[in-house]
């Protein structure tokens, strides 16, 4: 029997990177996943690949219709849900001086409002006792140039693990975060960097890192299931690091 035998998980951008990823290891320990994301091609993809314990629904996590949507669907075709994965986001750096507004309310929009709301619409589909996992980042810890706006909408994230725990609990709802160092996926080019300056600053990371390589996908996605798993079942409020060593050594 798996780990998630018998419950059903949502995940936020479960159509790429360490979504997809954790999407297959929840499959793969017997749950029933409901993946959103707002690109249908990729959402089409995914569910292919993990076949008929999955679902796809396409939406913004800036939409409350589209998250309303997201949670009707997971009900009606699985009737709860026992997981949430709240883990979409995105990656725009700016320095200091340059920084738009625009480019703040963005990285804000996205990965701030659009956690709370993720799981502030999710309440009531939440079953007693789920277990809820919020993508935040090793970079809530640490000043790295360029990454004001990203690294304080982690910091908020980190935050709300607390203060979502304090109130979901009474009703046996954990509520955690991960905080992955950086991890191989698509993230990079999104954030509109060249091949040749992800190559650089990959270097340089890496460089930094005591295992000297970024994470695999499926190296976060293994400790979002523990999280995720009843194996955490007195874990709350608190952040899991998995970053290779980096802010420790
Ligand atoms: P990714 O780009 O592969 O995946 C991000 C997913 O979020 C995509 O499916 C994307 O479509 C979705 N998404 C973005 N904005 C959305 C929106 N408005 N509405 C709905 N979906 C949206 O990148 P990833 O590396 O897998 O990132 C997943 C999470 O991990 C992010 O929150 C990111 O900040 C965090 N993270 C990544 C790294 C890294 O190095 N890759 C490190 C630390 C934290």
């Amino acid at each position: 029997m798996g780990k998630l035998s018998g419950k059903t998980a949502v995940i936020t951008g479960g159509n790429s990177g360490i979504g997809l990823s954790t999407a297959k290891a929840f499959v793969d320990e017997g749950a029933n996943v409901v993946i959103f994301g707002r690109d249908q091609k990729s959402l089409d993809d995914a569910v292919e690949t993990l076949g008929e314990a999955a679902i796809g629904v396409r939406g913004d996590v800036t939409s409350d219709t589209d998250l309303d949507a997201l949670y009707a669907a997971a009900k009606e075709r699985f009737g709860k849900v026992d997981a949430l994965f709240a883990n979409a986001g995105i990656a725009d750096f700016a320095p200091l001086a340059d920084a738009s507004v625009d480019h703040f309310d963005r990285v804000f929009d996205v990965n701030v409002k659009g956690v709370f709301k993720t799981v502030q619409r999710g309440i009531d589909a939440l079953s007693d006792g789920a277990s809820v996992v919020l993508t935040t980042s090793v970079s809530n810890t640490k000043g790295m140039a360029s990454m004001s706006a990203y690294s304080a909408s982690k910091a908020a994230v980190r935050s709300f693990a607390r203060t979502f725990s304090a109130e979901l609990v009474a009703r046996g709802i954990r509520v955690n975060a991960i905080s992955p160092g950086p991890v191989a996926t698509p993230i990079y080019t999104r954030a509109g960097l060249s091949e040749d300056e992800i190559e650089a600053m990959g270097a340089g990371m890496a460089d930094q890192i005591p295992l000297k390589r970024f994470a695999e996908p499926r190296e976060i996605a293994s400790a979002v299931l523990f999280l995720a798993s009843s194996d955490s079942s007195y874990v709350v409020g608190t952040e899991l690091v998995v970053d290779g060593g980096w802010t420790q050594i």
